[in-house]
């Protein structure tokens, strides 16, 4: 039986999101929308064949709506997945879960007093294909135990609005689920510090920073944030174990023989480097909600990204070593149900 898709928010992700379930994905169709703008979202209902709601909560209420996906701006997105929670309903939720920890733990805290998992957060790099084979690679031991890993998430240039912060908040955030997930750690400290600052980058901006992250086993990440970095979109991860190296794959592309040159076109859109992921974060979504078992990215992982991020920010700001601590994970979210996810 298809499930029956609600999106709220049809901004720029939200789009991409209803475009995949109706034309690339199975086993789930879009039956409304809504948007804080009724003209856009009407826009999209039409071209859907779906209708739109006037409001995200009603939305989550109605009787033909079975799951939810989260797309509007970050500041929404804790009242509406408090509210999917309230409905019993599955909830997909962009990244940001929310944009503090203490509305992550909000959200936290409801599901687990429900006892049962009905978010997921957008944490796409999970589903990518190198990432996973990365993962394999540390389950399987190939390289023994894990002890450093150096990241850079590099960007070709970023618009006037952008900010010191978030360089954590929108951009390393990916990195700080990623590493977790990878190395099955939490994180224990964070650290930022800035590197001569390029004189591509905003006057308001600091770019580009290092972050660095300790975890409770000792695991030691630095991550290069550097987003003027003018030649591409650029996502690199290496790391050393007791016994080898593993390095995150290149996406594949062509090897050029050309003009007295062997190249290979890096990206420059990081939507193309994720492009495959968000398929199949979504498909293994909408797989997960037909046999109710959630088990992406949990409100679990949403809160440790978001008490994180505080930390690194928190240095940014006075330069020092800043403590981490999550509390103990509440034992919904101790069971991983797939050995990828
Ligand atoms: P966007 O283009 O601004 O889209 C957000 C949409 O939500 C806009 O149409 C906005 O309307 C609408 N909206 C705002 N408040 C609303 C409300 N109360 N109810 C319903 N709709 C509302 O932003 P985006 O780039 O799609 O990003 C959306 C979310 O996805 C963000 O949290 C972002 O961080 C996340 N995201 C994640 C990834 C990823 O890699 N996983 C990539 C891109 C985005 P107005 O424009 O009129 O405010």
């Amino acid at each position: 039986m298809a499930i029956n898709i609600g999106v709220i928010g049809t901004g720029n992700i939200g789009q991409d999101h209803i475009r995949r379930i109706t034309q690339a994905l199975s086993g789930a169709s879009v039956v409304a929308v809504t948007d804080i703008d009724p003209a856009r979202a009407q826009k999209i209902a039409k071209g859907l064949g779906g209708r739109a709601e006037t409001t995200g909560q009603n939305l989550i209420t109605a009787k033909d709506v079975d799951a939810i996906i989260v797309t509007s701006i970050g500041s929404t997105h804790e009242e509406f997945v408090l509210a999917a929670i309230a409905a019993g309903k599955p909830v997909f939720c962009e990244k940001p879960l929310a944009t503090t920890a203490a509305a992550c733990k909000r959200i936290l805290d409801a599901e687990v007093a429900l006892g049962k998992r009905l978010v997921q957060v957008g944490f796409m790099r999970r589903y990518d294909a190198g990432y996973r084979l990365l993962k394999e690679v540390v389950t399987k031991g190939s390289i023994g135990a894990p002890l450093i890993a150096h990241c850079a998430h590099r960007n070709p240039a970023v618009g006037d609005d952008y900010t010191t912060d978030m360089a954590i908040t929108d951009t390393v955030i990916h990195e700080i689920d990623t590493m977790r997930w990878l190395l099955d750690d939490e994180y224990v400290s964070a650290q930022v510090l800035y590197p001569k600052k390029t004189s591509k980058a905003a006057k308001h901006l600091a770019d580009p920073q290092i972050v660095l992250l300790e975890t409770a086993s000792g695991i030691r990440i630095d991550v290069e944030v550097f987003v003027n970095a003018t030649y591409g979109y650029d996502i690199q991860c290496e790391l050393v174990g007791e016994t080898g190296v593993a390095r995150l794959p290149e996406p594949s592309n062509v090897l050029m023989r050309s003009e007295a040159k062997l190249s290979v076109e890096i990206l420059t859109d990081w939507k193309k480097r994720f492009i495959a992921s968000y398929d199949v974060e979504l498909q293994e979504w909408i797989h997960s909600v037909a046999s109710d078992k959630i088990a992406g990215p949990s409100s679990w992982d949403g809160y440790a990204a978001a008490v994180t991020a505080d930390a690194c920010v928190e240095s940014q700001k006075n330069g020092k070593i800043v403590e981490i601590k999550l509390g103990s994970r509440p034992a919904l979210y101790r069971q991983v149900s797939t050995s990828s996810i």
